[in-house]
């Protein structure tokens, strides 16, 4: 069987490898080291027990790891490429994995290459191969005949992982995955590794901070014991399993985990986050620059009018629906007597590479006429063209009736910053003709003619100027206006000149706006986004839409690309800021605003799809690429793919970003409070000379119980309603901004002193040390699993946040407490932990002085931190 068109891919994370480097810590290694040393004092039951509390602590660690490790093979799977190809007639879109020498392969502008393979088909194509050449500058590929595809030089041959920058074509694949160059070189390319986020960064330097402050404390824990007579072993002992306690190591590694399980709620809907950084930026956009046409709107286009320079005619029937007429004040039209309607619909269906399939048109035209549904179109291609193969279908003008009487010779192709598309096409009796659709303003600055009722008439000022006006008024009501014209070239068969043209008339397309995306605006509009389109589309059309989505709004500014051009950057850093809709933009407009936006301090999403928008993807904080009408360059330079092309999913993405960092945060302040407790039980006790509260085996217990699941369950915790309700965060606010590290520190302070005393009070009333190591056991993994619901909320206190409704956390406590209650009251377990049953009083007194920090905190949350917070624009001021 022929392998898999995939590189082979570089060492992967074995499961083994994952568990063993849950053992890397050199505190756990001289734990473990340290017990095979009370193994040979003797003490094999500690010993054992302590082996047992390391193990599973890793199991536990190991199941995370490795589970993350899955998840984001499987979104790599999913974010791999795909190719059309052309399979038993029809065009598919298959994973480029599964393509087979002998395919053959559409290729456009902006797809990457799948496999080896010769250009069968191109229509000035370029390829930009300086991956395997270095060469920057684009190359042109020409095409050769199928039979002769064997033995084609190499100026016909195209190779795995180059990108098509201009034009499209046909390839078929000669070698697939290793057998390609690319192959040949994959054994040079090093396995990229992620990087870590910054917050992760962070987190990894001070962690070692922390980490470097409980090694002192540990050691003076130790040195303090030795020194007060407790045998030197054991003090050793206690001081190792404080530190592998307290020590958050494992800090950064809970963020991934954390980030990752972010992830893998985002691609349930429709945000495939291809970078993890990403998840943290998204949280601090500031601003959404989002393209109009299908992200904003619903890019299911339907032809609603046409105007030739006589008549206006309507279309009726809507999106890919086979039904519909054109009709001329309510009657269909005969279009014998319509020359500039027919001409018109020559050019929509010939200047077009779309395709739709499922109806069988040699029907009589009177089955048409009844308007019974019968069904859609199957299409493919872009949705502008789309529209026009329907509409013309709905008069019978179709390829397959046209090719009979024209051959389509060149074309050249539709390009954003032309925006306008032209086929040379020869006809059985005009001879050659070019036929020609874009943008109107720029079709008409080239027609030096009308259609008109004399046929060919000279354009006028006074024409043109009607005919803009006859577009502006559509553009108004939201709809884009697409212009037709063509030129008779006589014999000339190859001049590519899209000038001195014949203009015939125009379409006026519906595109409505997407209904999630009203919502969407308002809740950006909430959570202090400010949200703008940039659009390649008229600036009427542009402002409508914009208008009905509250996206423009009084006062706000719009630009076009002409204005852009005349604009320097500094005069575009001013406005910028104001600006709510840019209209007529080229890709290279984009990159400048992308600019301007970040020097003045926001912090930017930028939407994409086209090659060209890549450099502007790149530049955006947070690159957005569209998963359906996206191209693979655009896609391979996003940090994120919206696998639904919608406005309304980014939003949510961003809502998920805001709300994933408030789920770092909470469990980054329950694990550093729990530890600090853990070391003030320790080193205050230590201090005031009672004897060692908490022994090894304890001390590692409670780390297992609630550093594990509890901490685990708050990364998941469900998105605050509330968290669209602010302004964004700033990107270089610090991991203890707002307060976090006095929180840490204050309850960390009191979990510790609680256990405390509730250790002495038993202690002096009972004077038994095990009773009262039991019951400090009890208070330090009560008041942490209370605290672990505090945490949940930064801006409520313990009495006002709804406990239940994260089932996992509250389950997590449970099993937390049960395998509390098991060390203590089953005697197997006695033995053990070295415990005592409690009798019901102690655990009374437990219970309430755990509650007494609850409490004081509710008290001082009540007067001192009553937040007021309010949604205002962020923005720096000009420089
Ligand atoms: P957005 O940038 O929001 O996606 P857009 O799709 O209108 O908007 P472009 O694809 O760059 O942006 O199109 C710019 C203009 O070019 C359109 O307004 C239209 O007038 C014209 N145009 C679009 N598609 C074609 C096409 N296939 N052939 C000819 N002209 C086209």
């Amino acid at each position: 069987a022929m392998g898999k068109n995939e590189l082979a891919s570089a060492k992967r994370q074995r499961a083994g490898v994952i568990f063993l480097s849950q053992f890397r810590d050199v505190m756990v290694l001289i734990l473990l080291a340290s017990t095979i040393i009370s193994v040979l004092l003797g003490e094999w039951v500690e010993a054992i027990a302590i082996v047992c509390v390391v193990f599973l602590n890793a199991c536990l660690g190991f199941f995370q790891e490795y589970r993350t490790e899955k998840t984001l093979e499987a979104l790599k799977q999913m974010a791999a490429p795909h190719s059309k190809v052309l399979r038993e007639g029809k065009i598919t879109s298959i994973a480029s994995s599964m393509i087979v020498p002998g395919d053959i392969v559409l290729l456009e502008s902006g797809d990457i290459i799948p496999a080896d393979g010769v250009l069968i088909e191109g229509i000035d194509l370029h390829a930009d191969e300086s991956m395997l050449t270095g060469e920057s500058e684009a190359v042109y590929k020409e095409s050769t005949d199928p039979a002769r595809a064997e033995s084609a030089p190499k100026r016909c041959q195209v190779f795995m992982g180059t990108t098509v920058t201009r034009g499209r074509g046909r390839m078929v694949v000669a070698q697939t995955g290793m057998g390609t160059q690319m192959g040949s070189i994959a054994s040079m390319l090093e396995d990229i590794e992620e990087d870590p986020t910054p917050l992760q960064k962070k987190l990894a330097e001070l962690s070692k901070y922390i980490g470097a402050g409980c090694l002192i404390i540990c050691a003076i824990v130790t040195l303090t014991g030795i020194l007060r007579g407790e045998p030197v072993f054991d003090m050793l002992v206690t001081g190792i399993s404080l530190a592998v306690a307290a020590v958050p190591e494992g800090l950064p590694a809970i963020v991934t985990i954390a980030l990752a399980l972010a992830v893998r709620r985002m691609v349930k809907r429709n945000a495939l986050v291809r970078k993890l950084h990403a998840v943290e930026t998204l949280g601090c956009a500031s601003v959404i620059c989002s393209d109009k046409t299908g992200t904003l709107t619903e890019n299911k286009m339907t032809v609603v009018g046409v105007q030739t320079m006589q008549n206006s005619y309507q279309v009726s029937g809507t999106g890919y629906e086979q039904a519909g007429l054109i009709t001329q004040n309510g009657a269909a039209v005969v279009l014998s007597q319509h020359p500039a309607l027919e001409r018109l619909l020559d050019i929509a269906v010939l200047c077009n590479n779309a395709q739709i399939y499922g109806e069988d048109l040699s029907r009589p035209l009177r089955d048409r006429t009844k308007n019974n549904r019968r069904g859609v179109w199957e299409i493919s291609g872009e949705a502008t063209e789309v529209s026009l193969l329907v509409m013309a279908a709905k008069r019978s003008v179709t390829a397959n009736t046209l090719a009979r009487e024209y051959t389509r010779v060149y074309e050249i192709p539709f390009d954003s910053s032309r925006k306008c598309m032209s086929v040379g096409v020869r006809h059985k009796t005009l001879g050659n003709m070019l036929y020609t659709k874009g943008a109107l303003d720029v079709i008409i600055q080239n027609c030096a003619y009308v259609m008109g009722e004399q046929g060919r008439e000279a354009m006028t000022d006074a024409r043109r100027k009607a005919i803009l006006q006859q577009g502006e008024d559509l553009a108004e009501q939201g709809l884009r206006v697409l212009a037709f014209a063509y030129k008779e070239q006589g014999d000339v068969i190859n001049r590519k000149d899209e000038t001195g043209l014949c203009y015939v008339g125009m379409c006026s397309i519906m595109d409505p706006p997407r209904k999630e995306a009203f919502d969407a605006v308002k809740r950006c509009r909430r959570a202090g986004i400010r949200p703008i389109m940039i659009t390649g589309d008229h600036k009427k059309t542009a402002q409508a839409i914009a208008r009905q989505l509250d996206i423009l709004r009084e006062g706000d500014l719009t630009f076009t690309g002409r204005e852009l051009d005349q604009m320097d950057d500094r005069r575009l850093r001013e406005v910028v800021s104001k600006a709510s809709v840019f209209a007529r933009v080229t890709p290279g407009h984009k990159l400048r605003i992308v600019k301007a936006l970040k020097a003045r301090g926001f912090i930017t999403a930028m939407t994409g799809d086209g090659v060209n928008d890549a450099p502007a993807i790149k530049e955006a904080d947070i690159g957005v690429a569209m998963g359906q009408n996206g191209t693979d360059v655009t896609k391979e330079a996003s940090s994120i793919v919206l696998l639904d092309d919608n406005f309304a999913t980014l939003v949510r993405a961003v809502e998920e970003g805001r709300g994933i960092y408030r789920n770092i945060r909470k469990f980054i302040r329950y694990l550093l409070s729990c530890n600090i407790g853990e070391v003030v039980t320790m080193f205050v006790g230590m201090l005031m000379g009672f004897p060692v509260v908490l022994l090894p085996i304890q001390i590692l217990l409670v780390n297992l119980v609630t550093d594990g699941l509890p901490a685990l369950a708050l990364g998941v915790e469900p998105i605050d309603p509330d968290v669209m309700k602010e302004p964004p965060r700033k990107k270089d606010e610090g991991v203890f901004s707002r307060g976090l590290l006095s929180m840490i520190l204050f309850r960390g302070a009191l979990l510790g002193l609680t256990t405390l005393w509730v250790f002495t009070s038993v202690y002096s009333s009972s004077a038994d040390i095990v009773m009262a190591r039991t019951a400090a056991l009890f208070t330090l993994v009560i008041t942490q699993l209370i605290h672990v619901f505090e945490c949940k909320s930064e801006e409520k206190s313990l009495f006002k946040i709804p406990i239940f409704n994260n089932i996992k956390l509250v389950l997590a406590a449970v099993f937390s407490l049960a395998i509390l209650l098991c060390a203590i009251y089953v005697p197997f377990c006695n033995v053990i932990f070295v415990t005592a049953p409690l009798p019901s009083k102690y655990i009374l007194r437990a219970v309430l002085c755990s509650f007494v920090a609850p409490v004081l905190s509710a008290l001082l949350f009540n007067v001192l931190l009553k937040p007021k917070r309010q949604v205002q624009w962020v923005q720096t001021p000009e420089k």
